[in-house]
């Protein structure tokens, strides 16, 4: 017997140092053990014939061995066990590495059940170290095995036996989270049986059960957790009451344009947010090139001006070094004060500038999200932007806040979303929208292509860049190990392009994995014009503006969502020229035809929602973004309407019948989620 809120290492066969590797993976009782779900499975309970066998998969054969299993020395320490078997399809060899007892193991002339990885060559089929069982047992075959994310030096199999037993050592049942009249409606799982089946399924259609039952508790936590917090703002928490003699429209006559009817709406809701008591907690969506971060700049104007700091964040060091350009153009005559917070900052000038900030001598602090995990203080914050969905719960509002008052809080979305959608996961958010692009924005001539077209895009560069124009040039993955080899790579293309294609041009690459340092150069060269081709990973994506660069050449089009292209295309019709997009992809897709065709954000976002396709990460980012584990918003989207409703009327019975037992089990697990903490 072992208690839920136990340490790991008192489950059979786990101990101190497997202990400590699986709290790297954030398990530390036997609770998060039970709670940390599979990546995948393997289903090793369907036979293959050795015919059928495809190079690259893992599968399961029934085969007869022509021969004992003979043991070959490589060298000194390295040999490798080989036998022949066959069904009556065919022959595969199987092989296994420094396991010499395999010899003492596998006989002749028997039947056995091997499942591992084929490869086909030359007509050869090979099986490389696979697991086995003798004929009738079902020890490693004959069922579905779960494959866990892990670590170093801890082997998935080890993370696999520990919840086992850690679900065998839990005696009694798990206790039920939802309530009855809940899991009998909809027909789910119990929470028990919901658990030992998403680890060790019996059989596949269990798994979908399983998995479906848990994804609905998931949503409905979520929606319940929006829900408390939206009551908490509305009816607990005071914010910070903004001076309404400080007039936004005395920076708004400084701009060198006018803004749009729509900058000017979300302006005045942002204005009266500021202006009371309740914490400002609003998301700003808007279309690319809207003009959003004009309006951050607006409300932080605001802010500093009745005595209070601001939070700038970024999602990445390029954003956040050209948001300091643009704050510090329009507000310094304003006599306010901007620091930008990077992690290529020596140590000491990290140092002054966190002193500065202490003593108020910094008004707007800008910086990438990583101003919410250090140690910083402020004097005196009061406003707090986030440039990209970011959740701001209660905690996070205190870690920046310090000791001081509840800071009204700007989220701004680069990526928009249906409205109805946004409704509901944004729940306890209000929401404004920039429904127009500023005026004079040339439409940017997109055209989705097959690969034979790559020569005349190379002509379509060159002479652009001749005349003096800029082109990005986007791939999926930085190197080639990464992903499969017909997808391009930063790495791969970039050696061809520098070398050959465009050997008389300035072609640089960026991508993730390089040092902060040297993405900023990168990017100050583009800027610059002094690099007129970057191949990039999707780093450019959100927000760069470069208004030089005319030509954004996406490759393997097929493996991104649309709203990420959408994104991506944002990057360039930022100057006078005409811009354009190229979409390359391996077949002829309706989606990016789809996106030939119109410029609208909230359409390409609403199309992209409503259609389904290979290769589409709308669902899996705007998930992940919300911080959801196995619910996935879009694949689940009917799940969500339906805990979004229950969610309502669960909240509504708890205010008036406040002490429903029934209510306990779910409340609790609602005191888990991040957002409320
Ligand atoms: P996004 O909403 O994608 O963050 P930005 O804030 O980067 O868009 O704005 C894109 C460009 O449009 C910037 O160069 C900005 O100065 C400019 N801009 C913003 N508002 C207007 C406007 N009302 N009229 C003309 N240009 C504008
Ligand atoms: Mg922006």
């Amino acid at each position: 017997m072992i208690d839920l809120k136990q340490s790991v290492q008192y489950i059979k066969g786990v101990g101190p140092s497997r202990a400590k590797l699986l709290s790297l993976l954030g398990v530390n009782t036997v609770e998060d053990l039970i709670n940390y779900y599979p990546r995948t499975y393997e289903d090793r309970t369907k036979i293959k014939k050795i015919e059928e066998l495809q190079d690259g998969e893992d599968a399961l054969i029934e085969a007869v061995t022509v021969t004992a299993a003979t043991v070959f020395k490589l060298r000194r320490n390295m040999s490798v066990s080989k036998v022949m078997v066959q069904d009556d399809t065919g022959r595969c060899l199987i092989t296994w590495f420094n396991q010499d007892y395999m010899r003492n193991v596998i006989h002749a002339h028997e039947k056995y059940r091997f499942f591992g990885k084929v490869t086909k060559k030359l007509g050869q089929i090979e099986m490389a170290s696979p697991v086995f069982d003798e004929e009738g047992k079902s020890k490693n075959t004959g069922k579905i095995v779960p494959v866990y994310s892990t670590t170093k030096g801890l082997p998935d199999s080890a993370i696999r036996q520990a919840v086992e037993n850690a679900l065998s050592m839990v005696n009694a049942k798990l206790q039920e989270t939802l309530p009855e009249y809940i899991t009998k409606d909809y027909h789910l799982m119990e929470l028990d049986q919901a658990v030992r089946e998403i680890h060790f399924p019996s059989k596949m259609e269990n798994l979908a059960r399983a998995r479906n039952r848990l994804v609905f508790e998931e949503l409905l936590t979520f929606q319940l957790a929006l829900l408390s917090l939206k009551e908490q703002y509305d009816n607990e928490i005071r914010g910070i009451k903004y001076s309404k003699d400080v007039h936004m429209s005395d920076v708004i006559n400084t701009l060198p344009f006018k803004l749009t009817k729509a900058q000017l709406r979300v302006l005045e809701e942002i204005d009266n947010d500021m202006e009371s008591e309740k914490p400002m907690n609003r998301l700003l969506q808007g279309d690319v090139g809207s003009g959003k971060t004009v309006v951050a700049m607006i409300a932080a104007y605001k802010a500093v001006k009745s005595g209070y700091q601001v939070a700038v964040m970024a999602p990445t060091t390029i954003l956040a070094t050209q948001h300091i350009n643009n704050f510090n153009k329009i507000l310094e005559p304003f006599g306010i004060r901007c620091g930008l917070l990077v992690s290529s900052l020596t140590k000491k000038q990290k140092g002054i500038l966190l002193e500065k900030l202490k003593n108020g001598e910094i008004d707007i602090l800008i910086g990438t999200h990583a101003l919410l995990q250090e140690n910083i203080e402020f004097k005196n914050v009061g406003l707090v932007v986030t440039d990209e969905q970011h959740r701001f719960g209660v905690k996070q509002r205190s870690v920046i806040a310090g000791k001081g008052k509840n800071p009204d809080v700007l989220v701004m979305t680069a990526t928009p979303i249906p409205r109805t959608l946004a409704i509901i996961v944004y729940g306890d958010l209000d929401i404004s929208i920039i429904d127009e692009l500023p005026p004079n924005r040339k439409k940017i001539d997109t055209i989705a292509v097959k690969e034979n077209m790559t020569d005349r895009i190379i002509q379509f560069i060159k002479k652009n860049v001749d005349e003096g124009r800029q082109a990005y040039i986007v791939c999926p993955f930085v190197d080639e190990n990464e992903e499969m080899m017909d997808v391009k790579s930063v790495e791969k293309l970039a050696e061809n392009y520098k070398n050959e294609v465009f050997k008389d041009y300035n072609v640089e690459i960026l991508h993730g994995k390089m040092k902060p340092k040297d993405k900023e150069q990168v990017m100050q060269d583009f800027k610059e014009n002094k690099i007129s081709i970057l191949i990039s990973t999707t780093v450019i994506e959100v927000g760069v503006d470069v208004p030089n660069a005319n030509i954004m050449v996406i490759e393997n089009a097929e493996r991104f969502g649309l709203a990420q292209l959408h994104q991506l295309r944002g990057r360039v019709g930022r100057g006078d020229t005409q811009s354009y997009c190229v979409l390359v992809a391996k077949e002829s897709e309706e989606r990016l035809r789809f996106l030939e065709s119109t410029s609208d954000g909230f359409e390409i976002s609403e199309y992209d929602f409503q259609t389904r396709g290979e290769g589409d990460l709308f669902g899996t980012r705007q998930s992940g973004e919300l911080g959801l584990k196995m619910a996935n918003i879009k694949r689940d989207f009917k799940m969500l309407l339906k805990a979004k409703e229950d969610a309502d009327e669960f909240i509504n019975m708890l205010l008036t019948f406040e002490t429903n037992p029934e209510f306990e089990p779910i409340l609790n697990e609602l005191k888990k989620v991040d957002t409320l903490d």
